[in-house]
């Protein structure tokens, strides 16, 4: 395989509760993608979105992390203590006109048909009970994707100006996806095709902001059914810590890696190890989803919990 020269990939995580083998997907993808590029693995905690954070879900999914041997290089970055910087870049866009206050409600967008118009864009709003937009003039929604291919977002909110801060004083993950992206220097971004429809939109405060566009690869999601991705909602278990290398076999296989030929040791070490070396993004399904089997045990902790 050809290397990437300085390569820094990451997983980045929200502690809203422990990882699942929906979550490993896209730890284990980033992390094979970096580590067989020679590459740096950094884990960042998006714990912006403080309500929905669980106080504690940080260090239990770096200990589990720990555990499958995902390791990774230098300090954890939290998203709570970036605030200042967060807001610094905001007053320039904000300075620079390229951002603006906005007083509509929700429900005003609904009655204009669900996306934002750019109602408030030169209407000089105060700051007061509004949110912040960036004023996008050209929207980067062509996605040039490692596995997903080239794609068109025809999403119509991925063409509205997005909230980068919220009117509740919380800053939008729209935002701080790409200045911490670009902060830590990030090359090169593994995630769930979940968040295929947040490129768009990432991409052009990329343009905005004037940083070097990263590159992307968006892994299929993890799904029970159509359409369900695994996820705290629907049930999905913790990930085991007692049958570790056989559930990183199986997210493994679901990469495209032949398993078939992998060590049968049950070390995750050496496991991993295969993995870096045999690591083809190539191999991973050119899909959004993978239905998984939803009653198999390293998918949920108890199948009668979630028969329904
Ligand atoms: N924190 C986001 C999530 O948990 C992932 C962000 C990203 O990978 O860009 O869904
Ligand atoms: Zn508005």
């Amino acid at each position: 395989m050809t290397r990437v020269a300085g390569y820094t990939g990451r997983f980045a995580p929200s502690p809203s509760g422990p990882l699942h083998f929906g979550s490993l997907l896209a730890a284990l993808a980033s992390y094979l993608d970096a580590r067989a590029n020679d590459g740096t693995w950094l884990v960042r905690m998006e714990d912006i979105d403080t309500p929905r954070c669980i106080k504690g879900a940080d260090s239990d999914i770096l200990h589990t992390l720990e555990k499958y041997g995902l390791e990774w290089d230098g300090d954890v970055l939290y998203q709570s203590h970036q605030h200042e910087r967060y807001q610094d870049t905001l007053n320039t866009l904000l300075n620079k006109q390229q951002a603006y206050y906005c007083t509509c409600t929700r429900k005003m967008i609904k009655n204009a048909g669900g996306v934002y118009p750019g109602t408030c864009r030169d209407a000089s709003r105060s700051p007061e009970n509004a949110a912040t937009r960036a004023k996008i003039v050209t929207h980067h929604n062509q996605v040039s994707d490692r596995v997903q291919g080239d794609i068109v977002i025809d999403d119509p909110h991925a063409l509205e100006d997005p909230v980068i801060k919220r009117r509740d004083g919380l800053f939008a993950y729209n935002l701080v996806v790409v200045m911490d992206d670009a902060f830590q220097n990030v090359t090169h971004i593994v995630r769930g095709s979940d968040l295929l429809t947040t490129t768009a939109t990432q991409q052009s405060l990329y343009a905005l902001l004037g940083y070097p566009l990263p590159t992307y690869a968006h892994i299929p999601v993890a799904s029970v059914t159509p359409g369900r991705k695994l996820s705290k909602q629907n049930h999905a278990a913790p990930l085991s810590l007692t049958n570790i290398a056989q559930t990183l076999t199986t997210a493994m296989s679901l990469l495209g890696l032949p398993v078939s030929q992998a060590p049968q040791d049950g070390n995750s070490q050496s496991l991993l190890s295969w993995a870096v070396a045999e690591w083809d993004v190539n191999f991973v399904p050119k899909r959004s989803e993978i239905i998984v089997d939803r009653y198999q045990s390293t998918y949920y902790s108890d199948p009668q919990v979630i028969a329904e």
